[in-house]
This record gives C-alpha cells, sequence and structure tokens, in this order.
C-alpha cells in the first residue's frame, strides 16, 4: 500500500491505448504532485483527451497503470471518481434550463440531494462569481459564463484532483484569462490539484509544470521555463519576398541551418543580434523584417519532435 502522505495526486506508468488496434497512447509515464497545476499540452491527435478520458475512468487502458490519490483507475474506479471534479470539452448544460436547475440535476447525478445540494451550489456558484445569476436562463449567458457553470459542476462534489479538458476551446483570449484566474484562485483557496489538458502554447506555459505529448508519445515532462532553457541559443525569424531563394547561400556562408515557412526563415543561433547583422550585410533589402527572441515552448516541441507544433485554428464562439 502507497504511504498517503507521499501519493502523488496522479500517478501513470506505460499507459497505452488503442482504438480498434491503432496506436493513441504509447506508453506514457508521468507524475502530478498535490497541489500541482499540471498540463497536458500537445497538438490535435497528440493523445490528451485519451489520456484524460483514463484518468477520469471513462476509458480502460490497454496497458499500463494510472492512479488518483494513489486509487487504480482500473480496479479501483468509484474511490478515483470520489476524488475527482471533471469538466468535459464538449459543453453539457441544458440550456433551456436555469443556473441553479442545471446544478440541481448535475448534484442528483451524484446522489445529492436536499439541504446538502443547495448549500453544495451555493458553494460552488460562489466560487465561480455567480450567486446571483442562479435563476438565469443559460441560454442568455455568454460562453465564458457557460464554462464557469461547467466549472461549477465539476467542483460541487469537492474533489481533491479538478480534471479539465480543453475547457477554454471556443472562448476568445479575454474570455481565457479570466477562466484561468478563476481556477488559480480556486487552487489557491482549496490547495487541489489541477491536471488540465491544451492544444495552447500560451496556457501550457502558464502551468507549473507540462507533459507534452506528440503522436501518443511524451515528448517533454519539466516546468515551462526549464524545457525553454534546454535549448541554446535565441531564435531568429526573418521574413521577406524572396528570401527563401537565399536559403542556401545563407547556409553555407553562415554556417547555420535554416528552417523556411512560406516568406519566412527561422534559425536558432548563438547571438542573434551578430548573426542579423551578418545576414544584412550579405543580403541587404531582401531581408523586410526580423524578430529576435528567446526559445519558447514552440521551440522546445520543435527541438523534441522534429517538426512544428500545428495546432487548427479553432472558431472563437464568444
Ligand atoms: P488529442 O486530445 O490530443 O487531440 P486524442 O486522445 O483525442 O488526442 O486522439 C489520439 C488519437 O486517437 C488520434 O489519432 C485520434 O484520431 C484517435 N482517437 C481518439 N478518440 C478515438 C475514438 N473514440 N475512436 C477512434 N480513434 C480515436
Amino acid at each position: 500500500m502507497t504511504d498517503p502522505t507521499t501519493m502523488n495526486a496522479v500517478s501513470v506508468a506505460n499507459l497505452t491505448h488503442a482504438y480498434n488496434g491503432r496506436p493513441a497512447l504509447r506508453g506514457i509515464s508521468f507524475d502530478v504532485q498535490n497541489g500541482e497545476f499540471f498540463g497536458i499540452l500537445g497538438p490535435n491527435g497528440g493523445g490528451k483527451s485519451t489520456t484524460f478520458r483514463i484518468l477520469a475512468t471513462l476509458v480502460t487502458p490497454t496497458s499500463g497503470r494510472a492512479f488518483v490519490c494513489g486509487h487504480d483507475v482500473i480496479t479501483e474506479r468509484d474511490a478515483v471518481r470520489r476524488q475527482l471534479g471533471v469538466a468535459f470539452q464538449a459543453p453539457a448544460l441544458d440550456i433551456k434550463l436555469t443556473v441553479r436547475e442545471n446544478l440541481v440535476h448535475h448534484g442528483h447525478l451524484y446522489g445529492i440531494s436536499g439541504r446538502d445540494l443547495h448549500a453544495r451550489i451555493d458553494a460552488a456558484l460562489e466560487s465561480i462569481g455567480l450567486r446571483e445569476r442562479d435563476r438565469e436562463m443559460v441560454e442568455t449567458l455568454s460562453g465564458g459564463l457557460r464554462r464557469r457553470i461547467e466549472l461549477a459542476k465539476a467542483l460541487m462534489p469537492e474533489p481533491t484532483v479538478l480534471l479539465l479538458d480543453e475547457p477554454t476551446v471556443g472562448l476568445d483570449p479575454l474570455a481565457r484569462d479570466d477562466f484561468w484566474e478563476l481556477v488559480q484562485t480556486l487552487r489557491a483557496r482549496t490547495g487541489m490539484t489541477v491536471l488540465v489538458t491544451t492544444h495552447l502554447l500560451t496556457e501550457g506555459t502558464a502551468c507549473d509544470r507540462i507533459a507534452i505529448l506528440d503522436n501518443g508519445q511524451l515528448v517533454a515532462l519539466d516546468n515551462p521555463a526549464a524545457l525553454c532553457a534546454q535549448i541554446n541559443g535565441e531564435i531568429v525569424t526573418l521574413n521577406g519576398r524572396g528570401l527563401p531563394e537565399h536559403q542556401k547561400r545563407l547556409e553555407s556562408t553562415l554556417g547555420v541551418r535554416a528552417e523556411r515557412s512560406g516568406e519566412t526563415l527561422r534559425f536558432v543561433v548563438d547571438d542573434g543580434a551578430a548573426f542579423v547583422a551578418q545576414v544584412r550585410e550579405l543580403l541587404g533589402d531582401a531581408v523586410e523584417s526580423v524578430s529576435i527572441a528567446r526559445p519558447t515552448l514552440s521551440d522546445v516541441f520543435r527541438e523534441k519532435t522534429g517538426h512544428a507544433f500545428e495546432s487548427n485554428p479553432e472558431p472563437v464562439k464568444d
């Protein structure tokens, strides 16, 4: 038996999953510490939702183990569920009901009723700042407020571990920021562990630690700053019409490797400013714009996988 005082909130070991023989997870392992704000980051198809569903006890892994607060997601489903608050990607609100009615129905699913139910609903609504709006129809609320109600549902069981699957999909940047601020406030107040999946690099940057998944594999695991610090040098991006025609000359003369995307060339170099000065000397006006930046998670992803982090742009609904 694991010692509960040293137990991780989540522990995943050699987890694999295949859908009809097609691998979606290829043996991933990571631990999430108690109270951590942990992100599973990856492009579409990386395996984030599959990992999420396994932790939420909705999908049985093909092999490997996963534990929530020391409980096995396969053999101790009920015990795992008692620790969890879960918000799924797909909206699960009845828009023709009021906020409170939605939460009442949700409570009934958990077997909560009577005074306890309304106390929990009041507490959850207080947490998300919607205590005074409980009698409003969900259909009259913005996408950002609806996501908050999903969060309130996840909070009603008073979870130790909050699982959020791409919770800000479809929200505009402002509503996204509001949502994360709220989650961070709640975590600070309750000490709960938060595990979130996201395909947005900016959201990954805000986590305490991230696991980066690509094509069902764990390609990096650490805090975002440490991951970025693993890449030595600076990222130089050059833009200009016809610039790619000069790629070979730049590479052979300056002894660097360029990556091309449209009219843009990208380099990882030790000293960005010195490099740009050399480029200008060689190419003059062919370069229309230049950026020199510290490595980001996008660069980390590229370094680890050999390809760019492609996330499909999504429609903003709110
Ligand atoms: P992500 O959440 O990172 O986009 P998923 O876990 O949804 O990744 O998907 C990983 C892989 O598994 C993808 O190739 C996807 O097409 C496949 N997949 C996901 N869900 C199913 C399913 N229910 N049936 C068949 N294949 C699936």
